[in-house]
């Protein structure tokens, strides 16, 4: 693809030859206001090749799989997330099953657990809030793995790789999966914030860890020396656009939501990967090429985009 003229000082041009890979987003949140264009042409320029955008509710999975028609870069990923399992409606699961059985290339997630709601439902409500006030309570732990097991099992039983978000619940999530259903192709551990202690046992079930932009914050030590210990071959790099905001040395792109409040973008990946290369001690060419590496072991060999598919 010729990406016109490029000066070997400019940093920017060399990222460009590099191919990033958003391991989880949510392109699809209504705080981006549908500005889709805007926001994959600012990824596409500076070398994002492919997104797995997470669904989370019956409500926005007709999104996700809009956003996959219209986009070749998205991966499309539908599930029930926990913090909007009371959402649900009887129908989900065949709702789900059809979503993932007519949308090509297809993967399952977000699905998970989370403890940290139920002992922070304050906190919870304000992070649900949005523009509507919102009351509810969060969804009992009985629901979640019920839940959990069962969006497992439909993955499971596809051969799908999965998403999965947990806080505060690691080891409960470990035993859910060393009991099975664990799905074959392995899973990513969004954003994994456990004990560096399970990292080996999660790797062993084909469990894939999730670094996100916030991570690179100073703050965050422990989240980094736990990053420090995942096997290479099992990190993968996540925007989780919009959230997640990464620390502003890493963040070169920012979009102004509808409250002024500032949405992460998947554009940022480079500015990441800049980061974590620092933080690993790697090159940034030698730690791009291991993570594409991995998306595509855990998602890419799913879905071609068009593109790639012509000739030079
Ligand atoms: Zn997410």
């Amino acid at each position: 693809m010729n990406r016109g003229p490029s000066s070997l000082k400019d940093p920017s041009a060399s990222q460009g030859r590099l191919r990033f890979f958003d391991a989880h987003n949510h392109l699809q949140d209504e705080r981006f206001e549908g500005r889709w264009d805007e926001l994959i042409d600012a990824a596409r320029t500076v070398g994002v090749e492919r997104m797995v955008v997470n669904g989370s509710c019956e409500e926005d999975w007709p999104v996700v799989a809009m956003l996959a028609e219209r986009f070749p870069e998205v991966i499309p990923s539908f599930g029930y997330h926990p913090w909007y399992l009371e959402e649900r409606t009887t129908a989900w699961r065949e709702t789900l099953i059809r979503w993932l059985d007519r949308t090509p290339g297809a993967v399952v997630g977000e699905i998970g657990v989370d403890r940290w709601m139920l002992e922070n439902p304050d906190r919870w409500r304000r992070y649900r809030q949005g523009a509507i006030p919102f009351a509810g309570k969060p969804p009992e732990w009985a629901l979640q793995e019920s839940m959990v097991i069962s969006q497992l099992e439909i993955a499971a039983a596809r051969g799908l790789p999965v998403t999965i978000h947990c806080l505060r619940a690691f080891g409960r999530l470990l035993e859910i999966l060393e009991n099975g259903p664990c799905p074959g192709p392995g899973f990513l551990l969004h954003s994994y914030g456990g004990p560096v202690e399970l990292v080996d046992r999660f790797a062993e079930l084909g469990g894939y860890f999730g670094f996100p932009g916030s991570a690179l914050d100073p703050r965050r030590q422990r989240q980094q020396e736990v990053f420090h210990r995942i096997p290479i071959e099992r990190l993968l790099v996540e925007t989780d656009a919009p959230d997640q905001m990464p620390p502003e040395l890493h963040r070169p792109s920012v979009l102004t939501g509808p409250s002024g409040s500032l949405l992460n973008v998947p554009a940022n990946l480079p500015a990441i990967h800049a980061g974590l290369a620092e933080l690993t001690g790697r090159s940034l060419e030698s730690l791009t090429g291991q993570l594409a590496e991995n998306f595509h072991r855990l998602f890419g060999s799913l879905r071609v985009p068009p593109r790639l598919q012509v000739g030079p």
